[in-house]
């Protein structure tokens, strides 16, 4: 027993304890230097020195609302003071009122919502749902993706994090899908990407067996894998080959959910409404872990009088749907959904446009809403990517300076192998962009000076 409360304690203290007893997740532990935060709020957060940052990361691309905000505190506070925890199984005001709000933004017949505490847990139970309504076993997933850390979730992540880890699972079968910036089909524009990704998913379906095939799973716009908003019919397409052939769609909105593409959901940009949607961060601003499957009434139905074989203790935590009930209710009331497409289009969008003007290392920028992607080059003509894409990507010398020079200059950048992503909260305001851009702007002479 220490005399020192929490609180009381210094960040030398702080910093001390994390060095001897946490265990960082994606990291060489010996390695890493994690600084100790002393408070945050709306889009900045601060150390005990009072060196304040300004995240353009959103945390893991989850503060949707920012850091702190009242509303958000009070609904979880209120809640711990009159119900702090409940069982799932019960009908708990906190979860049936989070679950009706969202079953009203998500697109179609989602009607139904499995709660869980994060997103790769939704990836699990949306792959699990998917298996028993069809009786069969295979998953299609695509290169250049994320789906989380758990079995079958980084099993079926095409990213060089699931290297490591993959045992072969049985059943999870990658195709690629569309990226006109690296297209896997050597086509020269949109259209012709969009129908030869479709020609290349008919034919990978054809030589797999569509009748052994449960689902396909796709990140509506692949988040950590680049931000790479799909082309025109492309993802309609998919919802045509998978009604075919009776395989059932899970669209993965864990980071593009709730907001964050200047839309409810990406998959109402497209018109497109899958048979699962997966979600998380975004759902309550990260405050209190919490994620879950839509689930259409048809797969629903398959559960009406047959008990699904799943659960988490859990499942539906009132302090996190409270947190839930808040954050939606506020981004409805202030029209945060909104702010977050104007931002994209009238400020970050543009200003990224005229960096990539500025800096041959900038290969492209691409995205909407508070979700935008900067990829650097060594050399524009080719595309060359500034690191290598394996899984030290992100630690590469280039990588590793440019996030120094804009952490020194007061900005939290994303960075993830050859990119960095400007996905701020989706309230952040045209003063605050502007700020991080002219700190881009310093931080990308960094990178200009490996282009070759
Ligand atoms: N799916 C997508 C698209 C993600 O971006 C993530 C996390 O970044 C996950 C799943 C996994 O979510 P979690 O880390 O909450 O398990």
């Amino acid at each position: 027993a220490t005399a020192r409360t929490r609180r009381e304690r210094t960040a030398e203290q702080i910093t001390a304890d994390d060095r001897a007893h946490v265990f960082h997740p994606w990291a060489a532990q010996d390695l890493i230097a994690p600084l100790a935060v002393a408070g945050a709020q709306g889009s900045y957060f601060w150390d005990h020195d009072a060196n304040r940052y300004l995240d353009f990361s959103s945390g893991l691309v989850f503060t949707n609302l920012g850091y702190q905000h009242p509303a958000v505190v009070a609904a979880v506070q209120e809640q711990a003071a009159r119900l702090a925890t409940f069982a799932p199984g019960f009908a708990v005001e906190a979860r049936s009122q989070a679950a009706r709000l969202i079953a009203e933004r998500t697109p179609g017949e989602l009607n139904r919502i499995l709660f869980t505490n994060g997103g790769a847990e939704a990836v699990e139970n949306a792959v699990r749902l998917a298996r028993l309504h069809t009786g069969r076993h295979k998953v299609l997933s695509a290169y250049r993706s994320y789906h989380g850390a758990t079995g079958t979730a980084i099993n079926l992540t095409g990213d060089p994090r699931r290297w490591p880890s993959d045992q072969g699972t049985a059943g999870a079968v990658r195709f690629w899908a569309p990226f006109p910036y690296r297209s896997p089909f050597h086509s020269d524009s949109a259209e012709q990407e969009c129908e030869r990704a479709l020609q290349h998913l008919d034919d990978t379906l054809a030589f797999e067996g569509p009748s052994t095939i449960a689902a396909l799973i796709l990140e509506t716009i692949p988040g950590t894998a680049g931000i790479m908003v799909p082309p025109a019919g492309y993802l309609a397409g998919v919802r045509e080959l998978c009604d075919r052939h009776g395989i059932v769609f899970i669209l993965d909105e864990v980071m593009t959910g709730f907001g964050r593409t200047g839309a409810w959901f990406a998959a109402d940009h497209f018109g497109v409404v899958p048979d699962l949607l997966t979600f998380a961060k975004g759902v309550n601003s990260g405050y209190v872990p919490l994620g879950g499957v839509a689930i259409s009434e048809e797969i629903a139905a398959t559960f009406g009088r047959r008990p699904y074989p799943g659960g988490l203790t859990y499942s539906g935590h009132p302090l996190a749907c409270a947190a839930a009930v808040a954050t939606i209710e506020v981004m409805s009331a202030q029209d945060v959904v909104g702010r977050a497409r104007r931002i994209g289009a009238e400020v970050i969008g543009p200003g990224l446009r005229a960096l990539a003007e500025r800096h041959p290392s900038v290969g492209e920028v691409r995205g909407l809403g508070a979700f935008w992607a900067v990829e650097l080059v060594r050399d524009r003509a080719s595309r060359d990517p500034l690191v290598p894409y394996n899984a030290t990507g992100t630690a590469a010398a280039p990588m590793a300076r440019f996030t120094s020079a804009c952490r020194e200059r007061g900005l939290w950048p994303f960075v993830h192998m050859n990119r960095t992503h400007v996905v701020p909260p989706c309230t952040v305001t045209e003063a605050e962009v502007k700020e991080g851009l002219a700190v881009l702007d310093e931080a990308l002479a960094v990178t200009d000076a490996y282009v070759v």
